[in-house]
């Protein structure tokens, strides 16, 4: 599909997981242009690290990847196919062109823009991430990629310098319902794991003892493991990744759910919980400062 070994590839979104992500391919030695719409981002990041930017209103005709990680759906399509006086990048791109959305994206939505760029003559690929800015710097993120299996096979060479695990899971969309469905979990065990803890250092446990003892026992997951001690216990609230965006992905899960008419109990319950939390805490905060917020108000 590429005629080169390394295709050109354009980067748009340099936020807390697009900064590492881009870096890492750059020093794989691809060819990198980056873009984010905050220019002050795009200036400190090319000086840092000597990366060139390129606007998606420039000559895009050399690209043959775009790789978007950016906050939602509605800024991803906006970006592909323009909005008010901005054209997207889907009318300047080459036929045959590869995008690859690895934001957490709405799978429906997703299902959707693969058929567009299909009848234009674009591959669409999800690739949605897990494993947070940590394993998005030392490169061993979870990957899940919905779309046409031989355009994967082509960007699986890209997409090795960014994850460790990389599963083909199906057809368009179906990265970013998994994608979905994973938070919806990773929502409800930081949320309960929040909730025990309090409830057990009142009761008079240590806290640190109880995060050991779940960690040997049933109630073991990725929240009592990298979230409890790090980030809740020690009150520094800085996982990286914001409880807005868990709020989008709580509510992915939940559109997806109501889209296969299956009843999300728990979802809604916990879609509550965290909207509750998000207006209490503000709109930047970390998602494993919910442990704050179920302290203070429950
Ligand atoms: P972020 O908010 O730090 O970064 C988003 C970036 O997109 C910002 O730099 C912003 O300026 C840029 N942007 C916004 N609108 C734009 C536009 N129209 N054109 C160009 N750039 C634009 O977010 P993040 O934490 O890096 O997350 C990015 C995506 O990855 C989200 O979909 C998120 O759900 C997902 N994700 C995040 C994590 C995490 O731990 N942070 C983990 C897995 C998945």
């Amino acid at each position: 599909m590429f005629k080169k070994d390394k295709p050109n590839i354009l980067f748009i979104g340099l936020g807390m997981m697009g900064q590492p992500m881009a870096l890492r391919l750059i020093q794989a030695k691809y060819p990198v242009f980056v873009h984010d719409a905050n220019q002050e981002t795009v200036k400190n990041y090319c000086n840092k690290i000597d990366a060139k930017s390129l606007l998606p209103s420039e000559d895009l005709s050399s690209i043959d990847v775009v790789i978007t990680m950016l906050p939602d759906s509605e800024i991803v399509e906006g970006v592909i196919f323009g909005v008010d006086n901005f054209p997207g990048i889907s009318s300047k791109l080459k036929p045959g062109s590869v995008v690859i959305d690895m934001s957490s994206s709405e799978p429906m939505r997703s299902r959707a823009l693969g058929t567009s760029l299909k009848k234009m003559d674009l591959i669409y690929l999800d690739a949605p991430v897990s494993g947070g800015v940590r394993r998005a710097i030392d490169g061993s993120l979870a990957i899940m990629v919905g779309g046409a299996l031989e355009a994967f096979v082509e960007v699986k060479p890209i997409l090795e310098n960014l994850g460790k695990n990389i599963f083909h899971v199906g057809d368009p969309g179906s990265g970013h319902a998994i994608k979905a469905l994973n938070n919806y979990l990773s929502a409800i065990t930081t949320l309960s794991v929040a909730e025990a803890l309090i409830i057990g250092k009142r009761f008079g446990l240590d806290p640190n003892k109880m995060v050991d003892v779940f960690n040997s026992s049933s109630g073991k997951s990725n929240a009592t493991e990298n979230k409890a001690k790090q980030f809740m216990l020690s009150e520094s609230f800085g996982a990286g990744f914001t409880a807005k965006l868990m709020v989008k992905d709580i509510t992915m899960a939940n559109q997806l759910g109501s889209a296969v008419n299956s009843s999300m109990e728990l979802g809604e319950a916990s879609l509550n919980a965290w909207r509750n939390a998000l207006k209490y805490l503000g709109n930047d905060v970390d998602h494993t400062a919910i442990y704050r917020y179920v302290e203070q108000n429950q």
